[in-house]
């Protein structure tokens, strides 16, 4: 037991045969350690050649920092301003809608339907028209995501929002790789964010890229990514810009990752698979799985699942009695410390004794996203929900689905959970 080692959710997994280090070699090589060069314009290229595969379209890619800067520039060049109201799904990571505020705009939270977890057509046309009747205009943007790798319903959110006219920005975090009927996510709406952040489907230790839909599009990305600036001998400045583009050196990372994407994009369905088979005699855990309709292709990007309220976790009568020292999963940095073990607004005693037993039992197993519009910092902020989001974050939970966690591995995280309610 003591030799088992961590199995974390979703780890950077680098090619066996160490191409990302070739990349970044040349990069070393050649002195083009900076943030543009050889390796950028190749990734880009790599990236247009992924996300256009099998399809009618020339979208461009340019490659950034981080996804959330991808988030903020694409509401940037949306025309996002500051009184500007933003349709958003609430069920997401915080840099869905962060970037709405660091325009001076204002998020509206929509909720999610059941079948994919994501924004929810029918809340969304409500959310339209009510703020046009409230403020008098139409939100600037729309931001659906694709949770956990799961496209959100395509087909009728870009319907309503073509029929008022309302760009969309995809948040393609979590799903590189995902399909809707045959064409790449990120490729449906205005813009398409990805991201290469160190847990995602592959990594440039961190990073992100917006879809384009036209090369001027790109340009004026390109342009607001590297501090806006005129082309005069010296600095001239026109508007604010950011510091955002990506570096060469990650970049050849992201090169060398590209050589094992579509392995690790079968490596997470063949993991999905397999839980779906060994869950299958768990009545209690239910297993989120993608809507039966063809057109739907998802990465599994982690595993998602759900549990019953009423099945008994060992150990979930002293669930949150401590207040937790240290963060949960993966945050970097500091973390501010907090004086109580429990929110309003969290998952049930039993999914968070789940999480301790099978941290005991060297498994990553976390909470979903906790909705946004019950995130302290938006208090206040309107939000248009039927409370499907926080339903599912009360029952909700992630398993690993990373590229290095093995069949046996899978088999080991289901024994522990069959363990954790049948005791
Ligand atoms: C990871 C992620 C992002 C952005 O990621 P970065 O960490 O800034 O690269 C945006 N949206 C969602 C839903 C994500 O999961």
């Amino acid at each position: 037991m003591s030799e088992r080692k961590t199995i974390y959710l979703c780890l950077a997994h680098m090619s066996e045969t160490g191409e990302e280090l070739k990349y970044v070699k040349e990069a070393f090589d050649t002195n083009w350690v900076v943030p543009m060069g050889p390796n950028v314009n190749a990734f880009e290229k790599d990236l247009e050649t992924f996300v256009n595969r099998g399809q009618n379209t020339d979208r461009r890619v340019i490659c950034l920092s981080a996804g959330t800067a991808a988030v903020h520039l694409a509401l940037l060049a949306c025309g996002v301003g500051p009184g500007d109201e933003v349709c958003v799904q609430s069920f997401t990571f915080c840099a869905s809608s962060h970037p709405i505020t660091y325009l001076g705009a204002k998020p509206v939270f929509i909720g999610s339907e059941k079948d994919t977890w994501n924004m929810d057509p029918d809340l969304l046309e409500v959310a339209i028209i009510d703020r046009k009747k409230k403020t008098g205009r139409y939100p600037k943007a729309i931001v659906p995501v694709s949770l956990y790798g799961m496209p959100y319903q395509i087909d009728r959110i870009m319907e309503i929002a073509n029929r008022y006219d309302i760009p969309v920005v995809e948040d393609a975090a979590e799903r590189m790789g995902s399909r809707y009927d045959g064409r790449a996510l990120g490729t449906f709406g205005k813009f398409g964010v990805l991201s290469f952040n160190g847990n995602k489907m592959i990594t440039t230790s961190g990073g992100g890229a917006l879809i384009c839909r036209t090369k001027e599009e790109a340009d004026e990305i390109m342009w607001y990514a590297t501090q806006a600036r005129d082309a005069y001998p010296y600095y001239q400045h026109t508007a604010i810009g950011y510091n955002y583009r990506m570096s060469n050196v990650c970049a050849g990372i992201g090169r060398g990752q590209m050589t094992v994407l579509n392995d690790h994009i079968a490596h997470h369905k063949h993991v999905q698979t397999l839980y779906e088979e060994l869950f299958a005699d768990v009545p209690e855990i239910h297993i989120h799985k993608q809507p039966d309709d063809l057109r739907y292709d998802a990465n599994f990007w982690l595993c998602a699942a759900t549990i019953d309220k009423d099945a008994h976790v060992v150990g979930q009568e002293n669930a949150y009695k401590e207040v937790i020292k240290t963060a949960v999963g993966g945050a970097a940095g500091v973390i501010h410390s907090v004086d109580t073990a429990v929110t309003d607004c969290q998952p049930n005693e039993n999914v968070e004794a789940l999480r301790v037993f099978m941290l005991d039992k060297m498994v990553e197993c976390r909470p979903l996203w906790k909705p946004m519009h019950k995130q302290p910092v938006y208090d206040g902020t309107d939000v248009y929900t039927n409370g499907v989001e926080e339903e599912l974050f009360k029952v909700g939970f992630c398993l690993p689905a990373g590229p290095y966690v093995t069949d046996d591995d899978v088999r080991y995280i289901v024994e522990c959970i069959k363990e954790a309610i049948r005791n």
